[in-house]
């Protein structure tokens, strides 16, 4: 598609109705030929009277015998009776008062709306009308209309009208990206025919057709757009070969205070065998809250620092990092690796730490986005491990990859991905999946309760702590115009203090802290000196304190599926029984299932799968951080076949023409340089 004017250069759109467009995303011409229906409605052709069938939109004309105002109970209404030769239709108009000066007996109507029987008569309400007379034409032709959405300015029926009227000058803007022998195969439509009939179908089922090749052709450009991407990255980047052999494999092991699980050490494995090739790893490690990724982590790292290389770790927050900072140098204690941290505004251990990391003093630098920004110079990384990823956008990514040479990459994440997400927007990620809890781990009861119920939370939380548990107390965040209906944290940690919990060692926790005080809470609640952590959702991923056995979640209803996983992840990490309780009050029934849902299981690949379900991918992953092309058509999480053939077919037509230089692939090539431009290697090729 390359003749993109403006939405006023076709014939009949002047200023106003451009600026309904607009409103709606409409510029150009292309965007109005994308601009496409959300679903289809049936009208059918006028008929008489007694062969209206109920449920469909029926056109009939008729004469007005009688009118009737009803002014009173239930609603004011205005009714009239239309009559043709085989038969009466009952009109009804709720609050239609109007129509007293407009409808009178001896008129002649055509009606359109849907017919229901009443007492055995067939009846319409609230139907279209118009007056007409004996020389009107009859409607002969059923239609399949198209329903788009539409804004007050603009209602559907006036878009169809202008997409109608322009289709086949419109249509000229679309080229076909596949040869014949595909479009056989896949059995689907010419791409020009497929957007005029997803405008003007004839049927449900050539509406299908339609959607069907638009769809595949979404999923094909992203799936052609990833491999050629993934090319490039393999084919451009070089990464350092790193060595591991029994020796250093045993002596990083001996650093955990614990055996790996089985498969820890697999991913462990996998992610060596990764980092002993040229072409630089790009891994995604995933595994459900408290699989202990982290370990897997510090081995790849070790054996980054063993091959004389730097290593960088990514935190989605301050809190996170700060964690990692402590957790691993604890770990590495004694030991000859420097380790430092490179948050926001926390204070450093060594005096110039950005010259550390400069000239290879430190070997292991944690932070978070900080870390990456452009004037930070590493003496020679050569891994980069991203944290909870679904938090961290591609840029940040590509300022890594991007500064001449190609560090190996490991991105962790507790969300796992979804299958349908793992087909497209991760298809250029390897996958490893840790689907093993640390022994001894006892699956967490989580509770759902509401606020009347809250006394008894906090007493059973009130014992869990004598029996010498920790535990968090969840609040939403802290937003000034909120403070009214929700608890905050402040306001919760008083209440908590001076009552429910009087008596025991209470501590708050937000983001709007400074680092250092955050810091030294979460040293004294991880060193057992505070019992109850009443926090905002800045103890949402990462945190560490398997001592920790209950967390309360206030205003539970306010959190998203994926969140609360994530919060409920913060118990449960070690060898005691542990717990969440959900308080809310909500009625909604959305929020009601959400809650429902986390009672109902512990699995975070359920819980991904039924977010997805209740979001939609957008929302779910943020796909616009994700840098890829958003899709239009194709609803990622319920087109799993169709996924799969396009990513077959992608890779079948890369391998046949690597570079699209066949003449049938000419506007393919060029849609893919539109949506994906340096990224992928075709933009300077001929
Ligand atoms: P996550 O996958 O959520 O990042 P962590 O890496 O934070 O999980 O690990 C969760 C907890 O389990 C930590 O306290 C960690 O020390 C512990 N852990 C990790 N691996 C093991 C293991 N193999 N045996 C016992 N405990 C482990
Ligand atoms: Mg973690």
């Amino acid at each position: 598609m390359s003749d993109d004017g403006a939405i006023t250069t076709l014939a009949g759109i002047g200023p106003a109705r451009a600026t309904a467009l607009k409103q709606l995303g409409i510029h150009t011409r292309r965007d109005l030929l994308e601009y496409f229906p959300h679903r289809y409605q049936l009208e059918m052709s006028e008929r008489p009277i007694v062969e209206l069938a109920p449920d469909i939109i029926q056109n009939a004309r008729g004469e007005v015998t009688a009118v009737d105002y009803i002014a009173s109970y239930p609603r004011a209404r205005f009714e009239a009776t239309l009559q043709d030769d085989s038969g009466s239709l009952g009109l009804v108009w709720f609050n239609g008062g109007y129509l007293r000066r407009q409808i009178h007996p001896g008129k002649q109507l055509r009606v359109k709306g849907k017919v229901r029987f009443f007492r055995n008569m067939p009846q319409m309400t609230n139907p279209k009308w118009e007056v007409i007379d004996d020389q009107t034409p009859a409607i002969e032709q059923s239609t399949f209309k198209p329903v788009y959405p539409a804004s007050a300015k603009l209602p559907s029926d006036t878009i169809a009208k202008v997409v109608q009227e322009h289709l086949e000058e419109l249509v000229v803007l679309v080229e076909e990206w596949f040869d014949e022998p595909l479009l056989k195969s896949r059995n689907l439509l010419p791409r020009r025919e497929a957007y005029k009939r997803i405008h003007a179908p004839a049927s449900h089922r050539d509406a299908a057709l339609a959607r069907k090749r638009l769809v595949f052709d979404e999923l094909m450009l992203l799936q052609i757009g990833l491999g050629l991407s993934r090319r490039l990255r393999d084919g451009r980047l070089s990464a350092p070969i790193l060595r591991i052999d029994k020796t250093l494999d045993e002596r990083i092991r001996s650093r955990f205070p614990f055996q790996m699980t089985g498969a820890q050490t697999h991913a462990a494995y996998q992610i060596a065998k990764d980092l002993q090739q040229r072409q630089p790893m790009n891994r995604l490690l995933q595994g459900d809250v408290g699989s202990g990724k982290t370990v897997v982590a510090l081995y790849a790292m070790l054996m980054a620092v063993a091959n004389k290389l730097q290593a960088a770790m990514l935190a989605p927050t301050e809190v996170l990092a700060e964690q990692h900072f402590l957790t691993m140098s604890r770990l590495l204690e004694g030991s000859s690796v420097k380790i430092e941290r490179y948050t926001g505004r926390s204070k450093r251990a060594s005096k110039d730490p950005l010259k550390a990391l400069a000239n290879g003093e430190v070997h292991i630098a944690v932070g978070t986005q900080a870390l990456i920004q452009k004037d930070i110079e590493f003496a020679n990384l050569g891994l980069v491990v991203i944290d909870e990823q679904h938090k961290l956008g591609v840029q940040q990514r590509s300022i890594l990859k991007n500064k001449g040479y190609a560090p190996h990459y490991l991105v962790m994440t507790a969300t796992p991905i979804p299958r349908t997400l793992a087909l497209s927007y991760f298809a250029d990620f390897d996958v490893t999946t840790i689907d093993e809890l640390p022994p001894g781990r006892q699956p967490i009861t989580t509770k759902y309760v509401r606020t009347n119920m809250a006394p008894a939370a906090y007493e059973f939380l009130r014992k869990q702590v004598q029996t010498g548990r920790q535990a968090y107390v969840v609040v939403p965040q802290i937003e000034e115009s909120e403070i009214e209906d929700t608890a905050s944290v402040k306001k919760k940690y008083e209440e908590l203090a001076g009552k429910l919990l009087l008596g025991l060692r209470l501590a708050m926790l937000h983001g709007k802290m400074p680092a250092d005080e955050r810091d030294q809470i979460m040293r004294a609640f991880r060193a057992g000196d505070i019992d109850v952590l009443v926090a905002t959702t800045v103890i949402e991923v990462g945190i560490d304190v398997p001592n920790s056995t209950v967390i309360v979640i206030e205003s539970a209803e306010r959190f998203g599926l994926s969140q609360l996983h994530q919060l409920r992840g913060r118990v449960g990490r070690g060898e005691h029984l542990s717990h969440c309780i959900l308080i809310s009050d909500a009625v909604n029934e959305e929020a009601v299932a959400r809650l429902t849902a986390m009672t109902q299981t512990t699995s975070g690949f359920d819980i991904a799968e039924q977010d997805l379900k209740l979001r939609g991918p957008g929302q779910f992953f943020g796909t616009r951080q994700h840098g890829l092309p958003e899709l239009k058509l194709a609803d990622i999480s319920q087109e799993i076949e169709l996924l799969k053939i396009a990513r077959d077919d992608a890779n079948a037509l890369l391998e046949s023409d690597p570079d699209l230089r066949r003449p049938a692939h000419q506007h393919l090539r060029a849609a893919l340089i539109e949506r994906f431009g340096d990224s992928i290697p075709l933009a300077n090729v001929g």
